[in-house]
């Protein structure tokens, strides 16, 4: 029986207030509007941008919510308007969107920083009518980054909407919708090493390690990884790593360690950390005359990047990614292809070190702030 045009009931993961564990619930999803779509979440995981905006240190706080933007799906329905996505489609729902309409969406030089759709933490309503599509007897709860995954049906607006192959199998593609592409676009789309290059990698998370992937896929001599945390490097030895470096080993700034290692810095860095030490260390690293640094971790909301002019002054470049720079609707679903073609050199399963049903959510939490394994793969029909 079709539920289209029907409240759905079904179960959530609430996030009542900050830094409390999250509480399963039976909550309400109202259909979808104009250019929206209501979604069947089958799987979702866990990145580190849902645990800043759960602590919420430093975040305006906005609770009740329904955090989680990594994750997979099936379209239940869609609202008016929506000609794209049908009942059935298989998609990964992407934190930020495209709108194909306005100037960054048009412009050939942007590629996801899109007017309407761009990224928004802070928002919490839909941009319809300004209200939720969720809520638990009457209470609204607040959305996050458009997606809200932590729940057995969301409703997503169209734009941040990727419809993929139906042949992709929806636990595996699954961090693909953040991490992944995050990661292996930041490399191989922005700092882009040349074969035979070096190339530095801040932070062994998933979104790290995928970084590290992309340095693999394009043929780096040499990968060297840094982390705080020694049991990240037992994990990343499975990723083409060739060298870690732990800055608390070395009574040195790290980015000096890094310089010796390879007489004069490495040709990349990408820095996946969200510590500003960490991104200044990664640019400081980068050989002059050609170095590139691409930054992809979250800072605080007060962090300040400091460094000496003269440092980009010898040529070094400084830049930022944003989801990998992937335009989230025209090439996502040409990455899940190319994966599914085994053109992109990624093997998912190295990346999905846990799973648990979505009962038992928050040990996807206590995982994450233990910093164990990579992703925990929610299955939300468990
Ligand atoms: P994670 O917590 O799994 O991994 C981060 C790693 O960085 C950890 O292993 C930690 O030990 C290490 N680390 C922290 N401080 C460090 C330091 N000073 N030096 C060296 N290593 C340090 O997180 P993740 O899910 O892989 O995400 C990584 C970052 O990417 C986060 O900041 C996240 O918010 C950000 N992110 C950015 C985008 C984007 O589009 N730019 C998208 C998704 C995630
Ligand atoms: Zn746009």
């Amino acid at each position: 029986m079709s539920t289209a045009g029907q409240v759905i009931r079904c179960k959530a993961a609430v996030a009542w207030e900050a830094g409390k564990p999250l509480s399963i619930e039976t909550i309400e999803v109202a259909p979808p509007q104009k250019h929206e779509v209501r979604i069947k979440i089958l799987f979702t995981a866990l990145c580190h941008t849902d645990i800043y905006y759960w602590e919420c240190k430093g975040y305006t706080p906005l609770f009740p919510r329904i955090l989680g933007h990594e994750a997979s799906g099936i379209v239940e329905s869609v609202g008016e308007g929506v000609t794209d996505l049908q009942p059935g489609d298989h998609v990964l729902p992407i934190f930020t969107g495209e709108c194909k309409e306005c100037k960054h969406c048009l412009s050939e030089e942007s590629n996801n920083m899109c007017d309407l759709l761009r990224i928004n933490c802070d928002r919490g309503v839909m941009l319809a009518d300004g209200k939720t599509r969720f809520s638990i007897n009457g209470q609204p709860i607040y959305h996050f980054v458009g997606t809200s995954t932590f729940s057995q049906y969301t409703v997503v607006h169209v734009g941040q909407v990727a419809k993929i192959n139906p042949n992709a199998p929806l636990d595996k593609v699954c961090p693909i919708s953040c991490g992944i592409c995050t990661g292996f676009g930041a490399t191989v789309n922005v700092a882009k090493p040349k074969k035979g290059q070096t190339v530095a990698i801040f932070g062994l998370g998933a979104v790290g390690l995928a970084a590290a992937e992309g340095a693999r896929v394009c043929g780096a001599s040499r990968i060297i990884a840094v982390d705080l945390n020694p049991k990240r490097f037992e994990e990343a030895k499975k990723f083409g790593i060739t060298e870690f470096v732990n800055p608390n080993d070395y009574n040195k700034p790290v980015q000096e360690v890094i310089v010796e290692m390879t007489g004069g810095g490495v040709d990349r860095s990408v820095e996946c950390t969200g510590s500003v030490q960490a991104m200044i260390s990664a640019f400081e690293c980068v050989h002059d005359g050609w170095g590139v640094c691409v930054l992809v971790g979250v800072p605080k909301i007060d962090d300040a990047f400091k460094t000496h002019p003269m440092n980009l002054l010898s040529e070094r470049t400084l830049k930022g990614a944003f989801y990998g720079n992937y335009k989230p609707r025209t090439d996502i679903p040409l990455v899940v292809d190319k994966y599914l073609n085994k053109e992109l050199g990624l093997d998912m399963d190295k990346f999905i070190t846990h799973s648990v049903p979505f009962a038992e959510i928050n040990q996807a939490f206590d995982l994450m702030l233990k910093g164990i394994g990579l992703r925990c793969m929610i299955h939300l029909d468990a």
